[in-house]
Formats: structure tokens, C-alpha cells, sequence
């Protein structure tokens, strides 16, 4: 690996950060679910995350080690959701201002709890704008710090702390599940897996629509596409990040697809028997484990739970589709 990639390490440095600040999130089991496996399944929750998702975690671990100087300049990034929401937050808990650049056809409430942080949001438009162009010249212009959603050594070793408390909660694992859009969250936890579980074989999950990191995997070079179109609105990224995808290609086992079909089933398994409203884009990893049901039999599987923010109305309308 390059010298200059994050290692665990940082994330072990986040944890300390983060202690007291991010929730420790539960592990849950279903009996139904280690049956229709042949499984133990151990379901990291981060849809109980402050703000709803995991990336509370890189954001607070990448703000919180701004200079005093930097802070009062404040913040800006880009995101359709949970990134503005984790940046907003930890801008508001270390009281820095925060602007943020939202899709003008945001979901609602994602707009709603980014302003509800105090956040200042701009709206663009996602077809004809380039958001990381927009806010990287609103940072040179104002003199604040642009934080990218998964591309940044703070950013992604933040968001490594969830694998880390799944692995010291349950030991050491055959396998993990994690969702992958641009590859923060993937290549966090597998720093974490490769320290915590040395043989626990690591699989990111991102939508079929969309196969960009698989390509890139398979390839050994970033593939570039167009923006897919899959209801995992999380994971609709049209290209890894370079530093993740450094840290993907040195530690991750593979990558697997699901479409949008099993995302469905996955969000009414964990609505009607584990009572968690899960987002589309956070059932992706449960989606794969179960369609690799065969190869993990007797198996202990790790499933990260990314995020559960869904408006309600798209919650039920995609529940409403009839089941197969
Ligand atoms: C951002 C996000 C992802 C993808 O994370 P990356 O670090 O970009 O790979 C997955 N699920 C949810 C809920 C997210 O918010």
C-alpha cells in the first residue's frame, strides 16, 4: 500500500474523537434471518446514528480537527443528503457556520433537517451543475474548508468507527457486508476488519444500475459512469474516489451488485421483523449477504446498516409494490 493512504491508525484516533459525540450504535440479530441462513448474522444499526446515518462519523472526525482559525471561516460541502446532514450537525456541535450545496429536488426532510441544523443550504440543480466545481470555488472565494463526502483521509477513517465497534461488540468474523458509494464507508471498515479480523473477507455492495466500483475493481483503474438510476440514492455516485479506491483495491475481497428488487425486499425483511426503517441505499449489504447465502453458510457475517433516512411517503409507496 502507499505510505500516504490512512491505516487504522486513524481510525483508531477518530474512535477517541468521536467517544462521547457519535452514539455506539447496536448489533442486532434476527432468529428468522440466522435460519433462513444458516448463518450468524450480526447487523450493525447505524440508521441509529445521530442524524440517521453513518456519516455523522466522518464528518465530526474530519470538522473536529480544523484549527481554531479554520473553524470560525466555517465549512462548506456538497450532498443530496446525509453528508449535509452530518456536516451541518458537526458545524452546529462545534459552532462553526456551514454552508452546504443541496439538489434543488432534494428529498424534503433532507433539506428540512440540514436547515433544522442551522446549516445555510444552496440549491442547484443536479442535471446541469457540477456540485464539487460549485463548492470548491465557494470555499477558494470565502476562504473556508470544502469537505468532500467520501474522498478525504479524516472523512473515511471517521467512518471506519462503525466496522471498529462491530468487531471489538462481536469479535472476529468470516465475513462483511458493507454499502459502498464512493467508497468511504467501504474502505474505513475494511481498515478496521483487516486489523480487528485479519481473515474476515470484506465485499462492498453497490447497485446493479450502477457497477462502477466493480468495474474499477475488476479493471485495477477508476471507471467513470453515468449517473445510475436505482432507488439507492446513497450509492448513485458516478465514480469511486482515489484514495478509497487505493484502499478498495488493496483490501477489499470484491465487490457484488444487487438490484433494485432485493433493495425492496431487504427494506420490508427489516420494517416488519426487526421494526428499523431502513434507506434504500442501507439495505444494499444485507441484499448481497442473502443472494451469497450458499457460500456463508455456518458462517459468522458482519451486515453494515448504513442509514435510515427515507421520507415517509417514498417509504411506504415503495412498500406498497407487492411482494414476489
Ligand atoms: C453515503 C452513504 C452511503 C455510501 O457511502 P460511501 O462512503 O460514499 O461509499 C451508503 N449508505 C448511506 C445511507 C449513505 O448515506
Amino acid at each position: 500500500m502507499q505510505p500516504n493512504l490512512p491505516t487504522f491508525k486513524d481510525v483508531s484516533k477518530a474512535a477517541e474523537r468521536l467517544k462521547g459525540v457519535a452514539y455506539k450504535t447496536p448489533v442486532r440479530q434476527s432468529r428468522a434471518l440466522n435460519e433462513q441462513m444458516q448463518a450468524q448474522v450480526f447487523i450493525k444499526c447505524e440508521n441509529f446514528q445521530r442524524m440517521g446515518a453513518f456519516k455523522f462519523r466522518g464528518g465530526f472526525n474530519a470538522l473536529s480537527q480544523l484549527t481554531p482559525i479554520q473553524q470560525r471561516a466555517g465549512v462548506v460541502a456538497y450532498s443530496s443528503g446525509n453528508h449535509a446532514q452530518a456536516i451541518a450537525l458537526s458545524a452546529r456541535i462545534l459552532n462553526m457556520p456551514a454552508t452546504l450545496f443541496m439538489p434543488r429536488d432534494a428529498a424534503p426532510s433532507k433539506l428540512a433537517a440540514t436547515k433544522g441544523y442551522g446549516a445555510e443550504v444552496i440549491p442547484y440543480d443536479r442535471y446541469s451543475e457540477d456540485a464539487s466545481a460549485l463548492a470548491t470555488q465557494f470555499a477558494l472565494a470565502k476562504g473556508v474548508t470544502f469537505i468532500p463526502p467520501f474522498d478525504h483521509a479524516d472523512v473515511l477513517s471517521g467512518q471506519g468507527t462503525a466496522a471498529l465497534e462491530l468487531f471489538d461488540e462481536v469479535g472476529e468474523l468470516d465475513a462483511l457486508f458493507v454499502c459502498l458509494g464512493g467508497g468511504g464507508l467501504l474502505s474505513g471498515s475494511a481498515l478496521s476488519a483487516k486489523a480487528k479480523s485479519p481473515n474476515c473477507k470484506i465485499f462492498g455492495v453497490e447497485p446493479a444500475a450502477g457497477n462502477d466500483v466493480q468495474q474499477s475493481f475488476r479493471k485495477g483503474e477508476r471507471v467513470r459512469i453515468q449517473t445510475p438510476i436505482t432507488i439507492a440514492d446513497g450509492a448513485q455516485t458516478p465514480m469511486v474516489g482515489a484514495i478509497t479506491f487505493e484502499l478498495i483495491k488493496a483490501l477489499v475481497d470484491d465487490i457484488h451488485t444487487v438490484t433494485d428488487a432485493q433493495l425492496i425486499d431487504v427494506m420490508r425483511f427489516y420494517a416488519e421483523r426487526m421494526k428499523m426503517i431502513v434507506e434504500p441505499t442501507g439495505c444494499l449489504s444485507l441484499a448481497a449477504a442473502i443472494q451469497a447465502r450458499e457460500a456463508l453458510k455456518g458462517q459468522r457475517v458482519g451486515v453494515i446498516v448504513s442509514g435510515g433516512n427515507v421520507d415517509m411517503a417514498r417509504f411506504s409507496q415503495l412498500l406498497a409494490q407487492p411482494s414476489p
